[in-house]
């Protein structure tokens, strides 16, 4: 195929403005696939995609198109529009020389699609502006034209109208493909380079790589190199090629960003999850693993994630495709310690060290400064709700950077976050507030000083060494106290009483009591019934295998489960 009639394109957009369905419709205005039949987002394959009707895999589709005497292959990606996906968004970026920008007519643009447009700007693609819905009632195209001028400084003339669920206009979007959008430079007869931008394991063929080459050729029975690991391979199956420019150090991009502890329900499931774990990062490589041990739950992993939407999809996709299990803990961002002591330093090897687990929190008079990541974020809201928005962003001690009317009534603002204060919760307060319409993005901003603890929790005087924490001094209070109210909450009452305190160094900052317990396991059971008394006996002695205990105070999984676990 020659290479002058290739085009490689992506379509971004912010969630929901119509990705999706403006690929159905590509797919079908080209023929790949029927069009009397009802397309819904078929490249949304995974069952997550369809469930939550939102894309976290990027896919692809090569598409031939025949327009003024030649025939064009344009190879679409198509990608997830959500922040914790923006991993897969530069990937398929890289493997690209322009995108379509997709912007809801009646919403106008909102955080992602500023997000992705920057992408797309700093990666110098092509951007071709696409406002789409134009056939809703509360549709202002000429409203978003506007916007767009203002906010990605793009002629309104580029705008183009559709409607991606009807299909008008949309075949002057493939012509706009093919005219604004350059082709490939690629070299055929260089030896192979090629970049591998997405893998699956598929149980009777092995590694499927989607790569775009961007130097030679590969065919089938080829032996390849991977420059990452220098292991050798051999090619068994090929299919369309896709040439391409970018360079490969994306492809080693990492972060974790978000890090959970990940354990098997069942420790017998433990080799299972594991083989479930290894095929599931294949396919996707933003997900960090490392093995981890606690006292409460056995043996399991440390995993590092992009965001929050990112854990959640990562976890339903581990129970939907390979029936796993799992314990999941509340996340938490990645700290550092400055060391001062030379002797730690030593230790440690290096003067700053990142604490993942709170167990390796260096004590204050070792430290020069604690760092915490934080992000810049990104807003758009319509105005009456700034006030509020304001005040929920200062409460996350968060610092206003920018603040600007993209039209009369809709506000851009930009604030730093510290990443701790938005992992968990921050999203559904700002939708919630704001009636929905508030959108949120964020990028790494590195770290910033912040004034660190570490929290103990203590059952009767005694440290439960798996609740330790680290949080922010402003925040140990209010966290204290909802631990300890969870955990009162959840562990059972015993013949004593059990004092639950949560505590920075010698203080005391927050506590519970759990009651002693009177009753004897039987005095519920009036009459002698004795089935009845069997059965809470053995269900006692049941309870009691998995306990552990904490100085005199027996803990049951179940209770460390109900604190540590995700809400
Ligand atoms: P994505 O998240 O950007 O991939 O968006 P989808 O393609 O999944 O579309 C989100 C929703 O908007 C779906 O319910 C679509 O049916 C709807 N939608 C997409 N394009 C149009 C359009 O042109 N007009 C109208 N009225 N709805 C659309
Ligand atoms: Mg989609």
């Amino acid at each position: 195929f020659p290479v002058e009639n290739i085009r490689n394109f992506s379509i971004i957009a912010h969630v929901d403005h119509g990705k999706s369905t403006l690929a159905d419709r590509l797919l079908e205005l080209t023929g790949t696939i029927d069009k009397t039949k009802n397309n819904k987002q078929v490249l949304d394959k995974l069952q997550v995609e369809r469930e939550r009707g939102i894309t976290v895999k990027a896919q692809t589709a090569s598409l031939f198109y025949n327009w003024e005497g030649k025939q064009y292959l344009l190879n679409l990606i198509d990608t997830p529009g959500h922040v914790d996906f923006s991993y897969e968004v530069s990937r398929s970026l890289s493997a690209c020389q322009g995108v379509l920008l997709v912007v809801d007519a009646n919403e106008g643009i909102q955080a992602q699609t500023v997000a992705n447009f920057f992408l797309a700007f700093e990666a110098q693609l092509s951007v071709i502006p696409v406002i789409n819905k134009i056939d809703l009632k509360n549709a202002d195209p000429e409203r978003v034209e506007k916007q767009i001028e203002k906010v990605f400084d793009i002629s309104s003339d580029e705008c183009i109208k559709i409607s991606a669920k009807l299909g008008t206009n949309v075949e002057s979007v493939l012509q706009a493909v093919i005219k604004r959008i350059p082709s490939p430079k690629a070299h055929q007869k260089n030896p192979l380079r090629a970049l591998v931008f997405d893998s699956t394991f598929d149980q009777y063929r092995g590694v499927i790589a989607n790569v775009a080459l961007f130097d030679g050729a590969v065919s089938k029975g080829d032996k390849i190199v991977s420059a990452h690991t220098q292991k050798t391979y051999e090619v068994n199956e090929v299919g369309v090629l896709n040439p391409n420019e970018q360079p490969t150090h994306k492809l080693h991009l990492k972060k974790e960003d978000l890090i959970e502890g990940m354990y098997p329900v069942d420790q017998s499931e433990y080799n299972n999850l594991k083989s479930a774990v290894e095929k599931l990062t294949l396919n996707d490589s933003s997900v960090t693993v490392h093995r981890d041990n606690s006292l409460a739950l056995g043996a399991g992993w440390r995993l590092g994630f992009l965001g929050l939407l990112h854990m959640e999809v990562f976890n339903q996709r581990l129970e939907q495709e390979y029936n796993a299990s799992v314990i999941l803990t509340t996340p938490t961002v990645p700290y550092k310690a400055v060391l001062s002591s030379t002797k730690l330093i030593k230790e440690y090897r290096e003067k700053e060290i990142i604490i993942i687990n709170p167990a390796q929190f260096p004590d204050k008079s070792k430290v020069v400064e604690y760092l915490e990541p934080v992000v810049l974020g990104t807003i758009i809201t319509p105005d009456e709700y700034i006030g509020k928005i304001m005040m929920l962003c200062q409460a996350r001690r968060a610092v206003q950077k920018n603040m600007m009317f993209i039209d009369q009534n809709r506000v851009m603002l930009k604030y730093l976050f510290p990443l701790n204060e938005i992992v968990v919760d921050f999203y559904d307060s700002l939708k919630s507030l704001s009636s929905g319409y508030a959108s949120f993005d964020y990028e790494d901003a590195g770290y910033q000083t912040a004034e660190l603890v570490k929290m103990d929790i203590l059952l009767n005087g005694n440290i439960v060494e798996e609740l330790v924490t680290v949080v922010h001094k402003d925040k140990a209070h209010t966290v204290g106290k909802a631990i300890c109210e969870r955990l009162k909450d959840s562990l059972p009452r015993q013949l004593f009483e059990i004092a639950i305190q949560a505590a920075v160094g010698s203080k005391i900052i927050a506590r519970e009591t759990v009651k002693a317990y009177r009753k004897n396991v039987l005095a519920k059971c009036y009459g002698g019934d004795i089935t009845r008394k069997m059965k809470l006996l053995k269900r006692q002695a049941e309870g009691k295998k998995k306990l552990r205990k904490v100085g005199n105070v027996e803990v049951p999984k179940d209770a460390f489960i109900k604190v540590l676990r995700t809400q």
